[in-house]
C-alpha cells in the first residue's frame, strides 16, 4: 500500500542511524573491556560507562528489532491492521506511532 511508503522511508532511515550508533557503542564497549589501567578511579568510571553503553545498546537493539518487524509486516501486507480486532489502524496513528499494533480503541482497552 502506497500510504505506508513515507513511514517505511522514515523507518529505513532510522534503521541506518541505529546501525551506525550500535556500531559506535560496541566500539566503546570493546574499548572498556581492554585491560584496565591501574588507576582505580578510572576503573570505576569505565565500569559506569559500560553500564550506560550496555543499556543504550539493548534499547537500540530493541528498537532495531521492532523496525525490522514492522518492515516485515509491511512486506507481508499485515501492517496497518489491528492485532486485536483486525480493523485498519488509521495511517495518521501509524505516522505518529509506527510500531503501533492496535487501533486506538483496542490500545486504550475499550
Ligand atoms: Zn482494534
Amino acid at each position: 500500500m502506497a500510504t505506508f511508503q513515507e513511514i517505511e522511508i522514515g523507518l529505513r532511515e532510522r534503521l541506518a542511524q541505529l546501525e551506525q550508533r550500535v556500531g559506535s557503542v560496541e566500539d566503546g564497549l570493546r574499548h572498556t573491556h581492554e585491560p584496565l589501567e591501574a588507576d582505580f578511579a578510572e576503573q570505576a568510571v569505565s565500569t559506569e560507562n559500560d553500564d550506560v553503553l550496555q543499556a543504550l545498546d539493548s534499547a537500540m537493539r530493541k528498537e532495531y528489532a521492532e523496525i525490522l518487524a514492522v518492515l516485515q509486516r509491511m512486506q507481508m501486507g499485515s501492517y496497518g491492521f489491528c492485532s486485536t480486532c483486525g480493523d485498519e489502524v488509521p495511517v495518521k496513528r501509524l505516522r505518529a506511532l509506527p510500531f503501533a499494533r492496535e487501533c486506538v480503541a483496542c490500545a486504550s482497552g475499550a
